[in-house]
Order: C-alpha cells, then structure tokens, then sequence
C-alpha cells in the first residue's frame, strides 16, 4: 500500500515536471517565432498589434503597451 502510494507520488510528479517542461519548450518556440520584445523594457510585444498612428497603419511596428516605446515593424527603437 505505502509503495504504491509511493509510486503513484512519484508518476505524478513525473507527470507534472513532463508537463512543466512542456510548457517552458512551447513558451520558447513561441516566443522564438514571435521573437520580438521592447528593447527598452524588455516587454513582449503583441502578436496582432493595434496601430496606434497612420505611420503604424503603414509602416508597421508597435507602441509599447509597457514603456510606450516606438518601434519600427522589426522591434526596433525609432530614433
Ligand atoms: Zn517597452
């Protein structure tokens, strides 16, 4: 009884750092494909980004919901 228990401990703790695992992997890859962070505040920007100007309708890039940064559409600080 107490082994089995014991197993049974050990196969959810298994289960749980499988499954936390998992997720710091899937965070990874996305964020290796979204891959764009404020490089003032190091904030994630949004996939789907919301223009916030007629430059950001055309152009692209954000404004960083963090720091309220400008970015071009490639991440990176408007001068
Ligand atoms: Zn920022």
């Amino acid at each position: 009884m107490f082994i089995a228990l014991h197993i049974t401990g050990e196969l959810i703790a298994a289960a749980v750092v499988g499954g936390l695992i998992t997720l710091f992997l899937e965070r990874l890859l996305t964020k290796g494909k979204a891959g764009l962070a404020c490089p003032s505040c190091n904030e994630d920007l949004p996939q789907h980004r919301r223009p916030k100007n007629l430059r950001q309708v055309f152009l692209g890039g954000w404004t960083c919901s963090a720091c309220g940064a400008e970015l071009d559409r490639r991440g990176r600080l408007r001068s």
